[in-house]
This record gives C-alpha cells, sequence and structure tokens, in this order.
C-alpha cells in the first residue's frame, strides 16, 4: 500500500503528537489528528515546558539513548521552526557549589570552562556575579507554545485533518499513533507521572540570550529566556502523579533561586505558576511500543520538546519499512 493510501490518526496534540502528525502527512501519508479537548494543548504538558534542546547538559542524569535522539532532532528542528535559538546554555554555580560544577563537567561533554570575563561576554547581565561557568556551545532553546502552534500549522498544511474535542478511539485508521502522554497510562500501565513545577516571570531589567541552569546540590534551577522580557523558571522533578496547582514551597524556591542568580528577579511579575506530569516509563527512556496496529509514542519524561523530531521519524521509517530502533522499540506481537 503506499503511504497516501494508509489512513493514520494521531491521538494527543502534546509536542509528540504534533511532530508525529507533521512528519507522517509531509511523508505523504493520510493523516488525522484528534484532541480530547477542544482547544488542543490545554491539558497538554508540552504547554509548560522549558523547551530546551539540551543533549548535553542532559545526559547528566539521562541516558546516552538521549544525547542520541537529541542529537538527531535539533537539525530537524531547525528545519521545520525558524524560530529557533541556538545560542547554547551556560551553567552556573555560587561559589560555595563549585564541586557541583566539576561533578556536572565530568557528567557531561561538548562543554568549555569560562571565565568571569566570557561570561559576562556572553551574558553582560551576568558579568561579574560569577568566577566560572560551563558553556555548551551547540545547545538550543525555543518557546514552547510558539512551536507547538507552528507545527500544528505546518501539519495542517501538509493535509493532517484535525478533530478536537474528541476522546473517542478511532475504529476506522489502519494505524493509530497513541501520543496521550499520561492519559495513555490506562493502556500503558508502566507509563508514571512526574510532576513538575514552573513559573513565568517579566523583567524589562535583565536579559538573557540563552538558558541558565544554576547548580546548587539540593533544588537546581534554570531560567529560559523566552520572547517579551518573559522568563521561564523550572523545574521542580518531584514522584506524583499530582496535576494540582504548584505548592508554596516550590513556588517559593523556583521565585527564590531566581531572585539568587540575580537580584534583579526582585522586581520582576509573576506571569504565572504552573504544574503538570512528565509521561514517563520507569528507566525514564522514550519508547514506541507496536501493539498490533496501535504504536505508542510515549514515556518521553523531561525529554519532549528534545527528542519528539527525532521519534516521528523513526515512526515514519516503521510505517514505511518495519525499521525498528533498537533500544526504543518494543514489538509486542
Ligand atoms: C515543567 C516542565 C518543564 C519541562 N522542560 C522541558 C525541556 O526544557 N525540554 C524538553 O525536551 N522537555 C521538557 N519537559 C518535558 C516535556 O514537556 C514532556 O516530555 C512532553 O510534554 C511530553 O509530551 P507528550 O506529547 O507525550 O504529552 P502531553 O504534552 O501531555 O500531550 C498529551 C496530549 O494528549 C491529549 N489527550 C489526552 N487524552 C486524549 C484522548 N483520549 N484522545 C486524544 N487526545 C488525548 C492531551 O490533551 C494532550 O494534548 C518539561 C516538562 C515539564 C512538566
Amino acid at each position: 500500500m503506499s503511504n497516501k493510501q494508509l489512513k493514520i490518526t494521531v491521538r494527543g496534540t502534546g509536542i509528540v503528537g504534533v511532530w508525529q502528525a507533521f512528519v507522517l502527512a509531509s511523508k505523504g501519508f493520510s493523516v488525522t489528528l484528534t484532541c480530547n479537548t477542544k482547544e488542543p494543548f490545554k491539558e497538554a504538558s508540552s504547554w509548560i515546558a522549558g523547551a530546551m534542546l539540551a543533549p548535553f547538559c542532559e545526559t547528566e542524569s539521562a541516558e546516552p539513548v538521549i544525547r542520541r535522539l537529541g542529537l538527531s532532532s535539533l537539525p530537524l528542528w531547525q528545519e521545520a521552526f525558524p524560530h529557533i535559538s541556538r545560542n547554547g546554555t551556560l551553567v552556573v554555580a555560587q561559589p560555595r557549589d563549585t564541586s557541583e560544577l566539576q561533578r556536572f563537567a565530568r557528567q557531561t561533554s561538548a562543554h568549555e570552562f569560562i571565565d568571569e570575563a566570557k561570561i559576562g561576554e556572553l551574558e553582560p547581565d551576568l558579568a561579574g556575579q560569577f568566577r566560572t561557568a560551563l558553556f555548551y556551545p551547540d545547545e538550543a532553546h525555543l518557546q514552547p507554545h510558539w512551536a507547538l502552534s507552528y507545527l500544528l500549522q505546518k501539519a495542517c498544511e501538509a493535509g493532517v485533518e484535525t478533530k478536537f474535542g474528541t476522546s473517542e478511539r478511532p475504529d476506522d485508521s489502519d494505524y493509530i499513533i497513541d501520543c496521550r502522554g499520561i492519559a495513555a497510562r490506562d493502556e500503558l500501565p508502566d507509563l508514571r507521572g512526574v510532576r513538575g513545577e514552573m513559573a513565568i516571570i517579566r523583567t524589562s531589567e535583565i536579559s538573557f540570550s540563552r538558558p541558565i541552569r544554576l547548580l546548587h546540590p539540593r533544588f537546581p534551577l534554570y531560567m529560559v529566556p523566552w520572547p517579551d522580557n518573559h522568563f521561564m523558571i523550572g523545574a521542580t522533578v518531584i514522584e506524583s502523579d499530582d496535576q494540582g496547582p504548584v505548592c508554596v514551597r516550590s513556588g517559593l524556591e523556583l521565585l527564590g533561586s531566581a531572585y539568587g542568580l540575580h537580584s534583579a528577579f526582585g522586581e520582576a511579575q509573576i506571569i504565572k505558576l504552573s504544574a503538570n506530569v512528565r509521561p514517563s516509563f520507569p528507566d525514564n527512556i522514550p519508547k514506541i511500543i507496536v501493539r498490533n496496529k496501535t504504536l505508542y509514542v510515549n514515556g518521553l519524561y523531561r525529554h519532549g520538546f528534545l527528542t519528539s523530531p527525532a521519534l516521528a521519524h523513526l515512526v515514519a521509517d516503521y510505517l514505511h519499512e518495519g525499521k525498528t530502533d533498537e533500544g526504543i522499540f518494543v514489538v509486542e506481537h
């Protein structure tokens, strides 16, 4: 059967679903994209992500397969989304936590130690604040709301039909690509939620060109600069399925750490505090599970933006030629 004749339904409009729909439609499949909510991103965990594309920094705590998928995804992002910022990542620590910086350097790669002068050159608003830092020049970031909306539009332009406000499992498709995130736990009992809380603040007093990670033995933090003087501060990583609002302690820690990074954040406006869960398997590695005519693409944990493009291409390769990638595919039939 040619691609055009294969009818595919992609369920879910998080970052996984929109990438799947966009890539499969671009490759000629006949794609319908569904979402349980009328507004496509309302419940998506992707909506509150920092959207850092950090294949090197993330290997501090992630398996090498994440770096591999992330490195394949970066050029795909660049090709699909023109508003990606490729300015790298800066990792800093207070003088008392210098050993954290050494540890982080040992556990990651593709970085350089830079001194106070270079820090000031890269980020003038951090001049004089830190004596040394790690710089990862090949990393990137983007604004998740913008990226999700843009990809959805590109998917529609590539021929994707959308059906929003329906939870139904379709029965007239050749294949279902299930990208329902944590909602797929009804069919994937191994899936668990890892709660993440974040804050969005706004100030014109400070500007950064790249994500700044502040290492701390107990509460590491990152700040991602978004357009219009907005900063995303993230994120807690809590073993919990609770999707309720941000708790006081986490809110204080997020905002307090931002103030610790630069006192001018004390005058910033709090725009939003949000929480959701990251869909995760026990090993925190994404999987493509093939069960009859359903492919579940799930468990992207902290790496949904980083790895979705590569996973979409792996699914397309499977549908084309039955090709599977060791370590990612679980073929059950
Ligand atoms: C605070 C925070 C910060 C993060 N920062 C980063 C980061 O910097 N970089 C990075 O790569 N990752 C980051 N992540 C992780 C990333 O957000 C997740 O890996 C990603 O959102 C998972 O995407 P998903 O599409 O699987 O799930 P979701 O985004 O949750 O999407 C699931 C979709 O399925 C829909 N759905 C549910 N039920 C049905 C149904 N019955 N039918 C149809 N649709 C349905 C939902 O409405 C939703 O649209 C972060 C996560 C959090 C919480």
